[in-house]
This record gives C-alpha cells, sequence and structure tokens, in this order.
C-alpha cells in the first residue's frame, strides 16, 4: 500500500488488515511516498516524520512492514518502477496493489497504468460513500482498458483522512481514536500539525 501517511491513520490500517485476511497475504508493506525537498513540510510532516509514524503505527503488528522503496530524497518514485524493482528482487512474490476508491478513480491518470496493471493484482476498497455500483463500474472500465486483475475488498467504509486530521490538530479538535495512540503522542511531542498538544 503507497500513500502519503501524513499521518497514518486507522482508515490505512484496517484497510491493510482487511486485505492482508480477504486474500491470504503473507504481509502487508506500508510505503510512504517521498516528498521533493521543496514540498516538505510546507504544510505537514517531514519524510522522516512520516516514515516514524508509520513505523509506530504498525509496530504491533507482525505481517506490516515499512517499506521504504518509494521514500527517496530526490522525491516522487513511480509505482510501476517500484513494483519492477521489487519483483526483480522477489521474483517468486506476487504481489497485490492496496488502494481506496478515490485512487481507483484517478488509477488511470497514474504514470504507466498498464505496466501497473501487469505486475500486479489490483485490491479497490470502498471510501468517501462510493455507492457500491460506481465502485463496480469502475473496477470493471480498469478490467476492460488495461485487462487488470482488480478484486474488490470487502472492508467497511470509514470516513476518516489523513486531511481530516491534520485539519482537527489544526483547529485544536481531538484526534484521539483517529490514529493510534502511539501516533498521537509522536504527533503531539514533534509538534507537527500546530495546536497540537490538545489534539
Ligand atoms: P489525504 O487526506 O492527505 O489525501 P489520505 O487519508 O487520503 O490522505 P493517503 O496517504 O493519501 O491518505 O492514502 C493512501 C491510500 O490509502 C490511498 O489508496 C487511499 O485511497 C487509501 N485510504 C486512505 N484512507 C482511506 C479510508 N478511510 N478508507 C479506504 N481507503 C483509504
Ligand atoms: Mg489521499
Amino acid at each position: 500500500m503507497g500513500g502519503t501517511f501524513d499521518p497514518i491513520h486507522i482508515g490505512h490500517l484496517i484497510l491493510g488488515e482487511s486485505a492482508w485476511e480477504q486474500f491470504e497475504l503473507e504481509k502487508v508493506l506500508f510505503m510512504p511516498s517521498g516528498n521533493p525537498p521543496h514540498k516538505q513540510n510546507r504544510h505537514g510532516a517531514t519524510n522522516e516524520q512520516r516514515v516514524e509514524m508509520v513505523r509506530r503505527a504498525i509496530a504491533s503488528n507482525d505481517h506490516f512492514e515499512l517499506s521504504l522503496a518509494e521514500m527517496h530524497e530526490e522525491g516522487y518514485v513511480y509505482t510501476k518502477e517500484t513494483l519492477k524493482r521489487l519483483r526483480a528482487e522477489h521474483p517468486d512474490t506476487d504481489y497485490y496493489f492496496i488502494m481506496g476508491a478515490d485512487s481507483v478513480l484517478t488509477f488511470h491518470t497514474w504514470k504507466g497504468p498498464q505496466e501497473i496493471c501487469d505486475q500486479c493484482v489490483l485490491v479497490a476498497a470502498v471510501r468517501d460513500q462510493m455507492p457500491a455500483e460506481e465502485l463496480d463500474a469502475q473496477i470493471l472500465k480498469l478490467k476492460e482498458r488495461y485487462h487488470a486483475d482488480i478484486r474488490k475488498l470487502e472492508s467497511p467504509n470509514l470516513d476518516i483522512s489523513s486531511h481530516t486530521i491534520r485539519t482537527r490538530c489544526m483547529e485544536g479538535e481531538s484526534i484521539r481514536y483517529y490514529v493510534p495512540d502511539e501516533v498521537r503522542e509522536y504527533i503531539q511531542n514533534e509538534d507537527i500539525y500546530g495546536n497540537n498538544e490538545s489534539c
């Protein structure tokens, strides 16, 4: 699962756990993506802080793993290249790329959608109360357009996003239970999103 994880939250964690369970995965890799230096820490956490939050959030789960495959100092790494690299390193492994409905909707605009589909199974999860028919239609589109092996994840719709959490922090609202306690403490100690003492 790739993401900005600014910060990682229970939506990401339940997404990963559901995929692990439903597809009997060996493990789930959380791959925070790098931001170019000029884009770091403008509205959110630094690369280092995002990685640390992922590390803390997944520490208690044996089948969750942090991967720095997309974390590069120079900036963004494309998913198709990450997959190519991972598959070269582990030729006997089948990869599943896990994403929420918003990512499924914009998938055709990503760099090299065909190459991504050729290299992994796509796992699509509901989000933002998207009607099931709309997600199903999008899944069908990707199947037709890219011959994608794309499968729907049976996960609950959790109306939670990193954006909401950043906003709640800034406004001094509680983010308790939106993120694991270890992440909340880190946000407070590092003073990441403003007004952190009360979040
Ligand atoms: P932001 O609000 O900053 O965009 P985000 O909550 O969307 O953050 P990302 O790091 O952008 O988090 O998301 C990484 C991946 O996790 C994406 O594929 C996204 O669709 C998925 N995802 C994030 N939150 C949820 C959620 N609540 N339910 C399902 N999928 C989610
Ligand atoms: Mg997002």
